[in-house]
């Protein structure tokens, strides 16, 4: 489970979160949503450890992580923009995690054989991130944090680059990975249709702070303020 309590962050004398709370139990999958620049890869950057907290907690599992480096959360994380090393092939990219911790070869292998097919890599194995295009690069990134079996994983708009058709179907392999192989997610977007349609639970944000906490169906249906019934109502 994940427990993040009056979590704030400034940069300078700017405010980006002003005190955000959520829980997702194990297995569970919440969606932090909102617009463009109202702190949700923020939230997520100060979760994996990557950026301090200003104030607030975060727990894993019960135990207060707040103040421990990235490498020992145990959190997989999706950037919004890739973050692939560029020198290195997509099959050494995938796999760089891995060998890290020093997995078998014949593990390794395996797990990039299985992760490929579920991606459509299996042909791009050899290239370099450069030779990719977008969307193809964001399966990389995904393939990647999929191997690593994390407990949880933080995604960061994982699908933006993708084409429709593309976007649907990786969204319900993502969905598969959380319900079949009970991997907790945190993901991330400003895509309302996508948060409704993938999350057990959405955390409506607005201006670092938490607009709405609820089941999809319930943000649908009763909006709890003006900035809510916008923001939801509109159309997909
Ligand atoms: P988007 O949907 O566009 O990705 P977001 O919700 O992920 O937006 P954040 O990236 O969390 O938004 O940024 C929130 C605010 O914090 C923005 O106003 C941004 O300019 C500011 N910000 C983010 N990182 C820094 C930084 N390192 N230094 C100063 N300000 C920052
Ligand atoms: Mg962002």
């Amino acid at each position: 489970s994940l427990e993040v309590r009056g979590l704030r962050k400034s940069w300078g004398p700017i405010n980006v979160l002003k005190g955000v709370d959520f829980d997702i139990h194990a297995g569970g999958f919440l969606t932090l949503l909102g617009p463009s620049g109202c702190g949700k890869s923020t939230a997520l950057k100060l979760i994996s450890g990557l950026e301090s907290v200003t104030a607030g907690q975060i727990l894993l599992n019960g135990q207060d992580v707040t103040s421990k480096a990235a490498s020992d959360r145990n959190i997989g994380m999706v950037f919004q923009n890739y973050a692939l090393f560029p020198h290195m092939s997509v099959a050494e990219n995938i796999t760089y995690g891995l060998k890290v911790r020093k997995v078998a070869k014949s593990t390794q292998q395996a797990s990039l054989k299985r992760v490929a097919e579920l991606m459509a890599l299996s042909p791009l194995l050899d290239r370099k991130p450069a030779q990719l295009s977008g969307g193809q690069q964001q399966r990389v990134a995904l393939a990647r944090v999929l191997v690593s079996e994390r407990p949880i994983v933080l995604m960061d708009e994982p699908l933006s680059n993708l084409d429709a058709k593309l976007r649907v179907e990786i969204r319900s392999e993502i969905r598969a990975l959380n319900k079949q192989l009970g991997i907790t997610v945190l993901y991330v977007t400003h895509d309302q249709s996508e948060a409704l349609s993938m999350s057990d639970t959405v955390v409506l944000m607005n201006k670092g702070q938490v607009a709405q906490i609820g089941a999809p169906k319930d943000l649908y249906d009763r909006p709890a303020n003006t900035f809510a019934a916008s923001f939801i109502g509109t159309p997909p």
